[in-house]
């Protein structure tokens, strides 16, 4: 019998080489992913790095319905971060493709190689408005309605760009 899909959001981040193009690859990678639809993408959003260094990144939030599990998901996305050729140097370093699984459903999870919610989403505004644009209401377990945390990080510069 299939598994039944679970909602999981995955934060997409790009900042060496053609961002843009990266995304796009990866927004056409997350699509391919095995019993998963793409229900929904942000916009793209420009941010200057936190704590990282290097040019602008670029930000977006996709929507999936998958019926991978948290940790089969978390494998995949890995593999299209390795698809275009991330060099895992240093923690925030640089990067062609980040992918981070930010929520799974309601479900809170703790293990050595994956943590869900994703656990600094709260305090990052290039996750939280992408993930507010299509997801206005989501409620993040452990700290309530999506709407609570945006005021936290307004101070945040961060850029939609046009479509
Ligand atoms: P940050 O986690 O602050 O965004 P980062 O994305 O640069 O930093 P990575 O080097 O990409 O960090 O990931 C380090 C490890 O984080 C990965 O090997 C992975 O096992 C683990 N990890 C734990 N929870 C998650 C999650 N929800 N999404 C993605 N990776 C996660
Ligand atoms: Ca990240
Ligand atoms: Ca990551």
């Amino acid at each position: 019998m299939p598994r039944s899909s679970e909602t999981a959001f995955v934060a997409l981040g790009a900042n060496l080489g053609d961002a843009r193009a990266a995304l796009d690859a990866a927004f056409v990678a997350l699509a391919r992913l095995p019993g998963t639809a793409l229900r929904a993408a942000s916009s793209i959003y420009r941010t200057a790095p936190i704590d990282s260094s290097g040019p602008d990144y670029l930000n977006a939030v996709v929507w999936l319905d998958t019926q991978l599990a948290p940790r089969a998901l978390l494998g995949a996305l890995q593999r299209i971060e390795r698809a275009h050729g991330r060099e895992r140097s240093y923690r925030n370093a640089p990067r062609t493709l980040d992918l981070d699984l930010l929520l799974y459903g309601d479900r809170r999870i703790a293990t050595r190689l994956l943590t869900v919610p994703h656990p600094r989403l709260h305090e990052r505004a290039f996750v939280l408005r992408p993930l507010a644009e299509i997801a206005p209401r989501a409620l993040i377990p452990g700290f309530g309605p999506i709407g609570g945390l945006l005021p936290r990080v307004a101070g945040q510069r961060i850029d939609k760009l046009a479509a």
